[in-house]
């Protein structure tokens, strides 16, 4: 064994958000060790071989990142990554009244109306002058939220400021009180296109149904489909994540593999480092940290595991178990296949388009949602009926430049999703799924198939269905929820998330012991790189992060008081 190591800044686990965090604290000169449980970096953001020539997603596919500042901050095109906001314009331009958007319906192919585009166009901020659009997604996902004493109201919140000075014509105190249909019916008009956004939502973790959310829900689904399109990173979200990793490294960071943390160690009211449980490849067990500890794995683990009971109060304790998780979770699917899936007769002139089945009505919608989170068991829906997305490999990559399978005669499509609820609130316990798993698959097969010809043998090779369980074997962190690690509802958003003591990424009673997770923090995942970038305005507060020039905070942020202001013109003096 050799002697204990000590580094400004010690991380518990590399997914995305603690390799983010790393790549910024690492970039102000500290010095950073990330510790890793599993043998690979990455988190829920792998890309996996599990035949060889074939690549699947079992987790992220799909950017919602584009318009993070970290882009820039981080100069990720120096560790393989660029993003070209004037292209995306460009993308987004073409997302414009007159496109033909064709939607997936139980009697064939339906149409978005000059309406519907225009009222999305104008709610996203494409229709202002000039667009606001990466504004107001920097507004809603890329802010951390105010301190305490600050009344988060409709005049304080961040996207609120932004329609109240770029397009006042949309503000209205009511978009803090209606769910996404609300907001539709007012500016949209087809059913199926306010169904299809609604579904992308709920997909994206705030649901189109949650009270309170309209924004945040329509923000998600503007992310999805702005950034997205024809933007997936080469290798994947995984591909993205080897970015961030090599610019973390590049800064001097160090990852350790193989080595899970079983306890932060606190001493007088602070975290000073980490034990590694016995089973780690690295010599030494105790790892010191001298400016802070980021515990980037789930907040179940953190509070119940990693923090001795006698460090946290009970009833905090109690609250974080009480954590809702009954957003629901995904059964992920990948087909390898001869010929590659084709649409139906009937569908085919969706075929560029339709990525969700069945987009009918709302009567559909909301029995999936009963399904889902009311009886909470295995689908009872028809299958034929069931919703579903298809983000599929022929979607959203450039087969030319880097294609999923390189078996010759052979296709791969991963993957097509649905919603199902989490293993812990299933009503039959929470290997339910896991012991129905044949049947399940079948059930999905069946699904796809009233749209997608070629799920049948001798043309279907190798289904790959990942149960929401097999997918948290896969990614330690994940225990149960949404991929957005718990519900985005209006109870655990923003100032709210994961309580509203710690949402500003601190721990009470901890000093230098800081939430880095999807699920500990605002505003969950899929918004690539928000966490470590808003946690760097606290850590900036507490006087651990010192960046250079590259550092700019958000334009909604407010000190709090009595620490030093993030602003970089407003320098080390308290506020
Ligand atoms: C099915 C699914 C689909 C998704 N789709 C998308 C998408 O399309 N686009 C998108 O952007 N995002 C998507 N996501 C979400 C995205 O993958 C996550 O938001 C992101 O990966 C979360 O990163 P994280 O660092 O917070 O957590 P994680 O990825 O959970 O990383 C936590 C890390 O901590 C490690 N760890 C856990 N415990 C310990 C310990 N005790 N010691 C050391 N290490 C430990 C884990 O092994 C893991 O590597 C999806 C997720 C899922 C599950």
């Amino acid at each position: 064994m050799g002697e204990a190591e000590r580094y400004d800044i010690v991380i518990i686990g590399a997914g995305h958000n603690g390799t983010t965090a790393a790549a910024y604290l690492a970039k102000c000169g500290l010095s950073v060790c990330v510790l890793e449980e599993r043998p690979e970096c990455g988190g829920a953001q792998e890309n996996a071989e599990p035949i060889a020539g074939v690549h699947i997603s079992p987790h992220a596919v799909a950017l919602y990142g584009g318009a993070a500042p970290g882009w820039e901050q981080l100069e990720l095109w120096r560790y393989g990554s660029r993003m070209d906001w004037a292209a995306q314009r460009l993308s987004g331009e073409g997302f414009a009244s007159g496109t033909l958007l064709g939607l997936l319906c139980t009697d064939g192919v339906s149409y978005a109306s000059a309406k519907d585009f225009d009222g999305w166009l104008k709610l996203s901020g494409m229709l202002g002058n000039p667009p606001f659009i990466k504004e107001l997604l920097r507004a809603t996902f890329w802010s951390p939220p105010h301190p305490p004493e600050v009344e988060v109201n409709a005049e304080t919140i961040p996207f609120m400021q932004v329609y109240k000075e770029r397009m006042p014509e949309v503000w209205t105190e009511e978009l803090l009180e209606w769910d996404m249909f609300d907001l539709m019916d007012e500016y949209m008009e087809t059913e199926p296109f306010k169904i299809y956004q609604a579904y992308i939502a709920w997909m994206s973790g705030a649901a189109g149904h949650f009270e309170g959310m309209a924004i945040p829900a329509l923000e998600s689904v503007v992310a999805a489909t702005l950034y997205t399109t024809g933007t997936v990173p080469m290798g994947a979200i995984h591909g993205f994540y080897h970015t961030l990793f090599r610019c973390a490294v590049a800064h001097g960071a160090i990852f350790r593999t193989c080595c899970p943390v079983d306890e932060i160690i606190i001493r007088h009211g602070r975290a000073v480092g980490v034990r590694l449980r016995d089973n780690a490849t690295w010599g030494n067990k105790v790892i010191w940290a001298d400016k802070a500890v980021l515990s980037a794995t789930d907040i179940k683990q953190t509070f119940n595991k990693l923090i001795g009971p006698q460090y946290v109060d009970p009833s905090v304790r109690k609250r974080v178990d009480d954590l809702s998780l009954k957003g629901g979770t995904l059964y992920v699917n990948a087909f390898l296949t001869r010929e590659p899936l084709r649409y139906r007769a009937k569908f085919k002139e969706a075929e560029q388009t339709g990525v969700c089945y069945p987009m009918d009505s709302r009567e559909i919608y909301y029995e999936h949602v009963a399904d889902c989170m009311g009886v909470q068991g295995n689908p009872t829906m028809p299958p034929e009926r069931y919703p579903w997305l298809w983000a599929g490999s022929s979607r959203i990559f450039t087969p030319e430049y880097h294609s999923q399978c390189t078996r010759p005669g052979m296709s791969i499509e991963s993957s097509i999703v649905c919603y199902v609820p989490p293993p812990e609130y299933h009503v039959d316990g929470p290997d339910a799924i896991n012991k129905d798993k044949n049947k399940m698959d079948a059930y999905m097969r069946q699904a796809f198939s009233t749209v997608v010809e070629g799920l049948e043998e001798p043309n279907l090779v190798h289904h790959w269905g990942l149960t929401p369980q097999e997918q948290e074997f896969r990614n330690t962190g994940m225990l149960g929820g949404t991929w957005y690690g718990v519900r985005q509802c209006r109870d655990q958003w923003w100032n709210e998330r994961p309580l509203p003591e710690m949402a500003r990424y601190r721990v009470p009673g901890i000093d230098g012991l800081y939430l880095c997770h999807q699920s500990s923090a605002h505003p969950g995942g899929l918004c690539l790189m928000a966490i470590g970038y808003n946690l760097m305005h606290i850590l900036i507060e507490d006087g651990i992060a010192e960046p250079g020039d590259w550092w700019y905070a958000s334009p909604w942020y407010i000190p709090e008081k009595g620490k030093i202001s993030a602003v970089p013109r407003e320098g080390k003096i308290p506020v």
